[in-house]
């Protein structure tokens, strides 16, 4: 892929613009994704940090559901951030009574696993390999296991808590990487997009 990848924001919920403007400093095109005739015209596509309660339910009155599992079934590059990361887990912990997530990483993911007392803060983790990241927890969830396919790529120090994912086309975090003004993982992503 030679041009600018097409990269949508889920934009029903959440911390849309830091997203844009993170994915546009990556060298990507960015654009928001509210409907399916948007979400067809996108190579890949983030689903922002926000309430995964409240993104599933705006899906699921937007019509967006079945539209957005299926183009994850059928390969699309999607990389969740927070509650994001929430919406492309196969499984939760924690989730309200009928709780719409997204699926696709082979993964159980506890919201809010973190606690009251340490609803959020920060910590220096090395992100893939490439270096220590700042990294920005709000009520974060984290990764209780993964199946056989997933790479993890971030644990937190201390701790060792799994909070950064790949699965194929498929990555997820538990931190903001879209608050930090620093793009290396919405750069991982946008090399993601172009490899695939
Ligand atoms: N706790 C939120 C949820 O369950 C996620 C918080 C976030 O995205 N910052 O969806």
């Amino acid at each position: 892929m030679t041009a600018a990848p097409k990269v949508g924001v889920l934009a029903l919920q959440g911390d849309v613009r830091e997203h844009l403007r993170a994915l546009e400093s990556s060298g990507a095109a960015a654009t928001t994704v509210r409907r399916q005739e948007e979400l067809d015209a996108v190579d890949a596509l983030i689903v922002p940090g926000g309430e995964s309660t409240t993104i599933g339910k705006l899906a699921a009155a937007f019509d967006l559901l079945e539209p957005l599992r299926m183009r994850i079934k059928a390969g699309m590059p999607a990389f969740g951030s927070c509650a994001g990361m929430i919406m492309l887990a196969d499984r939760i912990e924690g989730g309200v009574e009928g709780q719409q997530t997204l699926g696709g990483i082979d993964m159980v993911v506890r919201r809010n696993a973190f606690g009251r007392q340490v609803d959020s803060f920060e910590a220096d983790l090395d992100f893939a390999g490439r270096g220590a990241l700042r990294a920005v927890f709000i009520r974060a969830p984290w990764v209780e296991s993964v199946g056989a396919g997933v790479d993890v790529l971030g644990r937190t120090e201390p701790g060792d808590r799994i909070v950064a994912v790949r699965q194929g086309p498929l990555l997820a975090t538990s931190f903001h990487p879209e608050l930090t003004g620093d793009s290396r993982v919405h750069s991982y992503f946008v090399e993601m997009v172009r490899e695939l």
